[in-house]
């Protein structure tokens, strides 16, 4: 049976980096364990994949949050230069299609500029305006927020890969974690096949399994999950340049800003 300091359950863009800071931290045994055949295979790697700039995230309540990703700005952008990850500055448009929906606007610059993004990187501009910039868009208004980039999570998460597993973190593959019993001193992971690991702490970055890796600790109970599944449609090509920038609309539930419809311009050039 191996015996680890740290076992991270998941090898998705959290996990990853996570195994790095702790292993360019400290002298530890760490491992990532992971149930696909390599990092990265699920929201990592499927997601919209744009470097958001925090403009929708209210301070009072999303501080941490919004402070995280404007300090992770600079460091991706770091990372994408030093290795061959795409970082298109694509910018975002957020579009009002009515007054009730400019008025968010309105209070998203405010929190934009509280959250600490540079004045010029953040305009708010009438119809006219953004016709100008994307004839092909017609609304009320628009926050344009010039900083958002388009990347690919997936190829990032493989770079820290290798940067953590040069640290010394063993990330070990096919391997379902399907329950955790607790000793005293340490916890001892098993998997679906039966084959198990030690390890004096657990961290947990399942996703979204991540309940299920909580109340397998015993901890959580009162929660449950809903899982739900979004589209992505990709527009035939002579279409994917109707567009320059990535745009979403405002969305009606201001808790959940990315679920409305989007255009997404992809680093690929796909739209
Ligand atoms: C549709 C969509 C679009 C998004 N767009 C953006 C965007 O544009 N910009 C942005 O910043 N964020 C975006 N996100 C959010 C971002 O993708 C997630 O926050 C991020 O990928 C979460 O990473 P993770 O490592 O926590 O989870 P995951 O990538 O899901 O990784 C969890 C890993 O745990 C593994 N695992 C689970 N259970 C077990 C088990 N029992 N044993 C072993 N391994 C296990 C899984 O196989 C998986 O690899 C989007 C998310 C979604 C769903």
């Amino acid at each position: 049976m191996s015996k680890y300091d740290v076992a991270i359950i998941g090898g998705g863009i959290l996990g990853t980096s996570i195994s790095y800071w702790i292993s360019s931290l400290y002298d530890v045994n760490l491992c990532v364990i992971e149930k696909e055949s390599n990092v990265a295979m699920h929201a990592s790697s499927r997601n919209t994949a744009v470097v958001h700039s925090p403009f929708y995230l209210n301070p009072k309540t999303k501080k941490v949050l919004a402070k995280s990703a404007l300090i992770s700005y600079e460091m991706w952008e770091k990372l994408a230069k030093k290795t061959n990850v795409p970082w298109n500055k694509t910018g975002v448009l957020e579009i009002a299609i009515n007054e009730g929906q400019h008025d968010t606007l309105e209070e998203y610059m405010d929190w934009g500029i509280k959250n600490g993004i540079p004045s010029q990187d953040l305009e708010l501009l009438d119809a006219k305006q953004v016709a100008q910039i994307e004839p092909n868009v017609k609304c009320h208004s628009a926050i344009y927020s010039k900083r958002e980039v388009s990347t690919d999570y997936g190829a990032f998460t493989n770079e820290i890969k290798k940067e953590s597993n040069a640290l010394g973190t063993n990330f070990i593959f096919q391997k379902n974690v399907k329950q955790i019993k607790k000793n005293q001193n340490n916890s001892i992971i098993i998997f679906d096949d039966d084959s198990n690991i030690t390890a004096d702490f657990v961290i947990n970055c399942a996703g979204g399994n991540s309940l299920d890796i909580a109340q397998m600790l015993g901890l959580a109970t009162e929660y449950s999950d809903l899982h739900f599944r979004g589209e992505y449609w990709v527009a035939d090509p002579q279409y994917s340049d109707l567009v320059k920038t990535t745009i979403y609309t405002v969305a009606e539930f201001k808790g959940y800003p990315f679920l409305d419809p989007h255009w997404i311009k992809k680093a690929n050039g796909q739209a």
